[in-house]
């Protein structure tokens, strides 16, 4: 198919950037633990849920770079589950302390009053807000890309918070075309994206996030262990398996002219398939590889 229509696609590793600051969550941390440090911080307060890549990077590069880590985790239930948990057993692994809050508090994470109520028992800490997203995680992402990757027409990539597309969006050529390509079904995402992307080179392809936020269904799990097959690429089931079905879709769909050449983001996450495949195996569903 990519050679008859005279397609390239490459795929540019960032998951192979830290053993387990992965991919964008290193990009976005970077600039974020500068400005701890220089503010005199030794503390890291985050929030996340239960099989989140942020919570694990943020959990590594504290103990890498020497901040003391707390991890708000979203549901109350999961406070004796940690060692069934992948994700979580690595974090405290690495030091994070947790405090698990109610759904309802969760929503509420952004409040003046929660955030009061976190200082008053952990003393001041440097906020990472959910997902890791803010100005200098943007900045962070915007070298992703680098002058090797001039030559390509579209870059693509998965989107949760929208940081890591607006990142490249800024440092693409004009002549390039951004696609993000969203994990969950979320029409706020475009404005997201605009308060931090200064160009328009860029649109969303909402067609693959598979019924929303870290939902996946057979097809999805062998659509990812054979592309590992092939390939020896490794993706994972909330955000790079679906971009690169979404892509190889679009590809068979005729949407790409003749002779593109693409190239996709591995924003990393391997992390979570562990835990995917414990909630995989509760249903009776194949497994990642
Ligand atoms: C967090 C994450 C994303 C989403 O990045 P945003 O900047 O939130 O859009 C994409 N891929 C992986 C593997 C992630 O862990």
């Amino acid at each position: 198919m990519l050679r008859e229509q005279g397609i390239t696609l490459h795929v540019k590793r960032e998951d192979l950037l830290h053993p387990h600051i992965s991919g964008n969550k290193y990009r976005k941390l970077r600039y974020n633990l500068e400005e701890a440090k220089d503010k005199r911080h030794n503390t890291l307060l985050t929030f996340g849920g239960a099989y989140s890549n942020h919570i694990a990077a943020v959990a590594a590069a504290g103990k890498e770079y020497g901040f003391r880590t707390i991890g708000i985790i979203r549901g109350e239930e999961l406070s004796g589950k940690v060692t069934e948990n992948p994700t979580l057993r690595f974090a405290e692994k690495q030091g994070m302390q947790f405090r698990f809050i109610s759904r309802q508090d969760f929503r509420g994470k952004n409040s003046p009053e929660i955030t009061a109520r976190l200082q008053a028992e952990f003393g001041s800490f440097f906020l990472l807000p959910e997902g890791g997203t803010n100005a200098l995680a943007v900045k962070g992402c915007e070298e992703i890309l680098g002058p090797d990757d001039a030559a390509f027409d579209y870059i693509c990539c998965p989107v949760g918070t929208g940081g890591t597309i607006a990142g490249l969006i800024n440092s693409a050529k004009d002549c390039q075309q951004v696609l993000g390509f969203p994990a969950l079904n979320g029409d706020f995402l475009t404005n997201d994206i605009r308060k931090f992307a200064k160009k328009d080179n860029w649109a969303l392809q909402n067609g693959f996030h598979f019924g929303g936020y870290a939902k996946v269904n057979t097809e999805l799990v062998h659509f990812i262990n054979d592309f590992k097959q092939k390939t020896g690429i490794p993706l994972d089931p909330v955000y790079t398996g679906k971009m690169i079905y979404g892509i190889l879709k679009l590809i068979k769909d005729g949407y790409f002219k003749n002779g593109s050449k693409i190239l996709a983001i591995h924003t990393g996450g391997l992390q979570g398939i562990p835990g995917m495949n414990t909630v995989l195996k509760k249903k009776g569903l194949p497994l990642i590889r």
